[in-house]
């Protein structure tokens, strides 16, 4: 047997929309619908001991908060605390809502609340505009560029309502809810400073987005950091988590519960290396991330899959140019192109 067969799924069942299905002790899996490709969100509810803490929020949109109102109507304890593991609309879209509709205390670190804030409020760097002028300039072509600008913020259609204050949450943190401890893992790639939640005791990891099962994580590069390598923060992440024991419930915000951390790494890691070997393959000539949408992606994408494949292709290229195997060539249109080294 190699480590990538030593995946398994402990937990065949699916929580039913508006039900909450325990997986662990004190702690119950939420799953939530999502309005695009992605069908779903997994949260959790923690058992508080006379209250309960939830982790992540789902969607902001009306059908995700008459599931939420089933699920807390149905228990007599008060939900008195929100975790947050990232900003993206299906973790924090309805963090003001939950909070104030039970009273509940909104946690999260501080690079995903100013993040969303940067999303929400189309700040410099962060805003449509910028991104679809990042994205032209790494070639992606002008009817794709349209459609982008066509679909405008979709990040406040996911967040009706930001937050306007938390409790600020630092890596290496110590939480305790109920009887137990969780440690707060942050780690980098996916979003500005996600949290991960680690419960030694009960050998439980709430790993955000940043360890999902099946598919890999999205790896994006803002505007306002053209020159960052969040590929290669998310293989660091990746090791840092690493060295957890072999047994531990890995508890993903997309698809099952599984255990097998480090036999996940491996496949995770082994998939970069493909995909940068790929794109370094097709730079004997310069070429731009654009131009190399089909290699990373070669099946029809709609508008908001081409958001993430252009992220995703940068990615790649600016961590092949970390690594000094890639060359960064701009055009005298500002035209940004890769070529090979050496
Ligand atoms: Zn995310």
């Amino acid at each position: 047997m190699t480590i990538t067969d030593e995946i398994d799924y402990p937990i065949d069942t699916l929580p039913a929309p508006g039900t909450a299905a325990s997986v662990a002790p004190g702690i119950a899996w939420v799953r939530m619908p999502l309005p695009f490709a992605l069908d779903h969100i997994n949260l959790w509810l923690l058992d508080d001991g006379d209250a309960l803490t939830a982790v992540d929020t789902g969607f902001g949109l009306d059908p995700i908060k008459t599931h939420w109102s089933q699920i807390l109507d149905a228990d007599p304890r008060p939900l008195s605390r929100l975790i947050v593991t990232h900003c993206h609309p299906d973790h924090l879209g309805l963090a003001t809502w939950l909070c104030a509709r039970d009273g509940a205390s909104l946690h999260m670190t501080q690079g995903e609340f100013l993040g969303g804030h940067a999303l929400w409020h189309q700040q410099p760097g962060y805003s449509v505009i910028d991104m679809i002028e990042q994205f032209r300039r790494h070639g992606l072509d002008a009817a794709r560029l349209d459609a982008l600008a066509d679909r405008g913020n979709g990040y406040r259609r996911g967040v009706p309502e930001m937050p306007q204050h938390y409790h600020r949450l630092f890596a290496g943190d110590r939480l305790t809810v109920g009887a137990h401890e969780w440690e707060v893992i942050v780690g980098y790639g996916h979003a500005p400073e996600h949290a991960s939640l680690y419960c030694a005791a009960l050998g439980v990891l709430i790993s955000g987005d940043m360890l999902l099962p099946r598919i890999s994580t999205n790896i994006s590069v803002f505007a306002a950091t053209p020159d960052d390598d969040p590929l290669g923060w998310f293989l660091d992440s990746l090791h840092r988590i690493n060295h957890l024991p072999r047994n531990t419930l890995v508890l993903p915000s997309h698809g099952k519960p599984f255990r097998g951390i480090q036999a996940r790494v491996a496949q995770l890691v082994e998939h970069h290396r493909e995909r940068c070997a790929a794109l370094l393959a097709e730079c004997t000539t310069a070429r731009s991330a654009g131009e190399l949408l089909g290699t990373l992606f070669p099946r029809e994408l709609d508008t908001h899959q081409v958001m993430f494949a252009m992220g995703e292709a940068i990615a790649h290229m600016n961590h092949l140019v970390k690594q000094g195997v890639l060359r960064r060539v701009e055009g005298e249109d500002g035209t940004i192109r890769f070529i090979k080294t050496g």
